[in-house]
């Protein structure tokens, strides 16, 4: 049964995922008056909407988890290297049921509007279920990657057999067995699907534009006497992740890949290889700054590539060109090169021959060749970090709406907070470390920090709390500082809103580091909220 939203908050929280569900139960402990609301039938987030074939973590669940509860820490017990969404989704649901949580959100529901009221110093909130209600403040845990995107194709939506978004998978799956399946999009979420979906499909068309750098996951079943000794030790564990750049246990190498001999280099990449997972990044320390560097890695990458894809034409078109190593996102691979030898699976390199529209059930390349199709899988991402935020009618000072505000890209004060929006918080979003670390540790960092803050408010008597336009200027500009000397500025990615039409082209996060920020938020906290007028 749908839950009544209440008309007066204290808090509400928009989403609930990770962040939603966390800020819930935090808002609660604190006494404050908190209640969820949910555009999804069901918590979760990303978890409950990414059902794809093959979808799963790239981060190890061992890290990818709650660490604010130490019983919950030890009463769940993870079974894999990198948890497949099943395995995520269950532990979201036990969390919650542990903590009791459910009452608190009112699902299917997607707030509307947040008007500001400035006489009243409260958000004025609209539902699409005709939902009217007031609260003091606004917790944005709408997500970073809710928001999914269909790519720009003609007729795409009229597609006459089965279209399916990866980031929003239809929740009674999709029929693939022998079908006529394509996928668009070779990112993190199509080379996970492809491997999957190959199993199942007659025949499987990969309609690639970009390829992109796929590192193996080595996943395997954790064993179940190192999860016991981590757990006996998770709070000392986890606190190094707190403070480390990434969030995650990963070493970071000091070396340059250009000083260290060629077998050397050879030795560790081979070991990372053979490891698996995204640690070969920060293998030497200018792999994120340096094109030559990066370019060793990424020449190791290719070489494997043609060594485990038997047709050499196939081989050459799936090694990454034109962008250096790790200025996308390193996608993580599970046979995903080897699917490529299997006879149901084609290779279409719309590079060099474009989609241009869909006709019926067919994708129509510009030379004229159709490629007749059942089920269409779009893995072609999200209008990321903005999107969910811009999807809402937000008025903030004087009805100034949100786009307006960053129309020259996101502004604001440490990711959390932006000028003209008094008493809205957004979580791992722009500005912030966000998809760019563990989100669990950035996700339990920005719960914790805002709800103090808003904590701090009630105790001080303050009803209303913006960010300083210096403060904005400031931060803004060191987000853009720290991105200008690296690679990520080369790489024509999300990270910099290339993938949506119109998008201000800046790099919306912030890279100087999970520890760094954490420092420099708790220091903001420490000086009474400096940076924020306080009302
Ligand atoms: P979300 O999980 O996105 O939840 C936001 C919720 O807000 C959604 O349920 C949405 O329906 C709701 N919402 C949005 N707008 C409204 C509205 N107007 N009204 C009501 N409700 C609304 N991160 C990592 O650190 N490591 C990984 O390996 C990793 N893998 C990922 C793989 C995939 C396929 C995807 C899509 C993301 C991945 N992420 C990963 C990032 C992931 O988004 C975060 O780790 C985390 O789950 C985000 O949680 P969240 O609660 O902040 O946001």
């Amino acid at each position: 049964m749908r839950v009544t939203t209440p008309a007066e908050l204290d808090v509400l929280v928009v989403g609930a995922g990770f962040s939603g569900l966390y800020a819930l139960h935090r808002l609660r402990i604190l006494g404050r008056r908190v209640h969820v609301i949910e555009a999804d039938d069901d918590l979760g987030g990303v978890w409950y909407r990414n059902r794809y074939p093959g979808a799963r973590c790239d981060i190890e669940s061992v890290d990818y988890c709650y660490s604010f509860d130490d019983s919950i820490v030890q009463e769940w017990t993870w079974t894999e290297r990198y948890p497949a969404q099943p395995e995520i989704l269950r532990y979201i649901e036990f969390v919650v049921d542990r903590l009791d949580l459910r009452s608190g959100i009112t699902f299917d529901t997607r707030v509307t509007e947040l008007h500001w009221d400035d006489g009243d110093a409260l958000w004025r909130v609209a539902t699409d279920r005709g939902d009217r209600l007031t609260a003091r403040h606004v917790i944005m845990a709408s997500g970073q990657l809710s928001t999914p995107r269909l790519p720009d194709i003609e007729g795409i939506a009229d597609f006459a057999g089965v279209l399916a978004h990866t980031g929003d998978w239809p929740r009674e799956g999709v029929e693939l067995s022998s079908k006529r399946v394509g996928v668009i999009g070779t990112g993190s979420s199509g080379v996970q699907a492809v491997p999957q979906v190959a199993r199942q499909a007659g025949h499987l068309s990969v309609f690639q534009r970009t390829a992109h750098y796929a590192i193996p996951a080595r996943n395997h079943d954790l064993d179940p006497s190192y999860v016991a000794e981590l757990k006996a030790r998770f709070q000392e564990y986890r606190e190094i992740a707190r403070h480390h750049p990434g969030g995650t246990h990963r070493h970071i190498g000091t070396e340059s890949a250009l000083d260290v001999d060629p077998a050397a280099l050879e030795e560790t990449f081979h070991r990372h290889w053979e490891h698996g997972g995204p640690d070969i990044l920060a293998a030497y320390r200018d792999f994120r700054t340096d094109e030559r560097a990066a370019e060793k890695a990424g020449e190791f990458v290719k070489e494997r590539i043609r060594e485990i894809v038997a047709d050499p034409e196939t081989a050459e078109r799936l090694c990454p060109k034109g962008y250096p190593f790790g200025s996308k996102r390193l996608v993580l691979e599970i046979d995903y090169y080897t699917t490529f030898n299997r006879d149901n699976v084609s290779l279409v390199d719309v590079a060099t021959d474009p989609i241009v529209r869909v006709d019926g059930n067919a994708v129509v390349l510009e030379s004229g060749a159709r490629h007749e199709l059942d089920v269409l899988i779009a893995a072609t991402g999200f209008d990321a970090l903005t999107g969910p935020l811009f999807a809402i009618d937000i008025r903030g000072v004087g009805g100034r709406t949100l786009p307006e505000a960053w129309a020259d890209g996101p502004r604001t004060f440490l990711g959390i907070s932006t000028h003209g929006f008094p008493n809205l918080y957004i979580v791992a979003g722009a500005g912030s470390p966000s998809v760019l670390s563990n989100m669990l540790i950035s996700i339990e960092q920005h719960v914790e920090w805002i709800t103090d803050f808003v904590q701090y408010q009630y105790k001080s008597g303050i009803v209303r709390a913006e960010a300083r336009s210096e403060a904005q200027d400031r931060w803004t500009q060191e987000v853009y500082d720290v991105a200008e000397p690296t690679l990520f500025m080369k790489g024509s990615s999300w990270y910099v809103g290339a993938n949506v039409p119109g998008k201000p082209r800046v790099f919306m996060l912030y890279l100087g580091g999970v520890g760094h920020y954490r420092d420099v938020c708790d220091q903001v906290a420490a000086d009474d909220y400096a940076g924020f007028t306080l009302d």
